[in-house]
């Protein structure tokens, strides 16, 4: 699917222009301020401040856990008439991943990616019973239907301590995603930057400027950038190459050659398996092979050892000096889902049946990333996209307003109703740019699963 209507489909517009965050969360007073948080303590006497169980007569309570594709869009499509909808998740937006990269290095701006909650779901900010909490889940108690969840105040000075509070759920929908996977490669956490939040994205773009200003220095060595292998790699080490012509107007000189970007020193990206591009056709992975080689970038085929601060080392011993790494490699189960008391789907991703439900318990159901088809049901595991995320956020609202609105919206209420057909997923093909006016686009894989 097209990354404009990708991101039509969430917010019903183009990309994001400048937003005022604090429009919309002014209501918000942390911690909790609300009537409901404050009488649901005390009657619940969970020795941790929280938000209650709903009781009859009230709106039932959708609780979400993340704000990516998956949430983002099952929030968008809540009937919010019959659900109050409360978010947790440690990002406040949303963040539209196939544009990332493009912000490295400034073809795009970085709020041109992120979308946030409360313009997707206005009721977060406005409806008294609906809430987004800044704050990661941390653990699940399915018969009580409540979760454990705490502040996050990663990165600031002086962070105070995480807050604990609880959340009863009527229905309870994970969406968390996935995690950047290292392979358990020494030195990769420490010294590689990851490609996944908005935050990313700004530490790369400072690493870049400060090398390419640095290669400016008499007697510094030279810049070497290395990408790990993946699709969003593909289109970074492109976008890389035009960054090495000239950030500001001019080419970096010690980069280029009569104005040219010279092979060496400019970007190595590397392959930790065989091929670029691996989900596509191998004609389209030739041709994006042979476009990236022609505009400057290195190809290199090999995997990492071990990552030390300055160097990567090969498993055939051979040592790649880098400036800025970007890991980007794969992802996998989030420890978070791991420690799940769920069955897990293969791959270790939350279990879920045909409709999306966990179905060893009550109300609880799992899209996204973070969730993959039981082996029970004899279908595959869907692959970590964008267009299955939102896909499956989008039928999941459609199935919980209708449950809503056949009275079974309650904790334990739904076991009686039908909710409708199965998820099937359809795949609309990939695309991948490999640089300026050039893109793949494999339609192949059109088929039902
Ligand atoms: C750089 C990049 C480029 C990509 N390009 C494409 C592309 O071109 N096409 C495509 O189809 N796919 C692409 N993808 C993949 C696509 O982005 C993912 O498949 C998609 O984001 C999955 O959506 P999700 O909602 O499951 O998870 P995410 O979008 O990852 O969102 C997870 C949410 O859960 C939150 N969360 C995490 N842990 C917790 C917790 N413990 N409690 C509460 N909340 C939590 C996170 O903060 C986040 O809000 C790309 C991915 C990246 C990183």
């Amino acid at each position: 699917m097209a990354a404009s209507s990708l991101l039509r489909s969430l917010t019903g517009r183009g990309c994001a222009g400048p937003t005022a965050f604090s429009r919309y969360y002014r209501h918000l007073q942390y911690p909790f301020s609300t009537a409901a948080a404050a009488g649901a303590q005390g009657e619940a006497g969970w020795g941790f401040p929280g938000l209650g169980p709903t009781a009859k007569g009230e709106k039932a309570r959708v609780v979400v856990l993340g704000t990516g594709w998956a949430g983002s869009r099952l929030m968008k499509d809540l009937d919010t008439g019959g659900y109050d909808v409360v978010c947790v998740a440690p990002r406040n937006h949303m963040v539209f991943t196939p544009l990332l990269a493009s912000t490295c290095v400034g073809t795009l701006e970085f709020r041109s990616v992120a979308e946030p909650l409360a313009r997707i779901q206005p009721a977060v900010s406005k409806s008294p019973g609906s809430h987004f909490f800044l704050a990661r889940c941390t653990g699940v108690d399915p018969d009580a239907h409540t979760i454990d969840c705490e502040t996050v105040t990663d990165g600031q000075k002086d962070a105070l301590e995480p807050w604990k509070f609880k959340v009863a759920y009527d229905k309870l929908v994970f969406a968390c995603g996935a995690e950047a996977s290292t392979f358990g490669i020494h030195g990769v956490a420490d010294n590689a930057v990851f490609l996944r939040e908005v935050h990313h994205a700004q530490e790369i773009r400072r690493r870049l400027l400060l090398n390419l200003m640095l290669s400016e220095v008499p007697g510094m060595p030279a810049l070497l950038i290395c990408i790990m292998h993946a699709v969003p790699s593909a289109e970074s080490s492109r976008t890389v190459r035009g960054l090495g012509k000239g950030f500001s107007g001019r080419p970096y000189p010690r980069l280029c050659n009569a104005g040219r970007p010279r092979l060496e020193p400019g970007t190595c990206w590397l392959q930790a398996a065989n091929e670029i591009l691996s989900s596509f056709d191998v004609r389209l992975r030739q041709y994006a092979a042979k476009q990236l080689v022609k505009s400057g970038v290195r190809l290199v085929r090999g995997i990492v050892k071990d990552v030390q601060p300055n160097k990567l080392i090969l498993d055939d011993g051979e040592e790649v000096p880098y400036g800025v790494l970007v890991w980007s490699t794969g992802v996998g189960a989030s420890s978070f889902v791991k420690s799940l008391p769920f069955p897990k789907s293969p791959g270790g991703r939350i279990g879920v049946d045909e409709w999306l439900r966990v179905p060893s318990v009550q109300d609880v159901y799992a899209i996204g990333d973070c969730s993959g088809f039981l082996e029970s049901t004899g279908k595959e595991v869907l692959p970590a996209l964008a267009q299955v995320a939102e896909r499956q956020g989008k039928y999941l609202a459609q199935l919980l307003n209708r449950v809503m609105k056949a009275g079974g919206g309650h904790a334990t209420s739904a076991a009686e109703v039908d909710v409708g057909p199965p998820f099937v997923y359809k795949h609309l093909g990939s695309m991948a740019t490999v640089g300026r006016y050039k893109a793949l686009v494999d339609l192949r894989q059109s088929k039902v699963r």
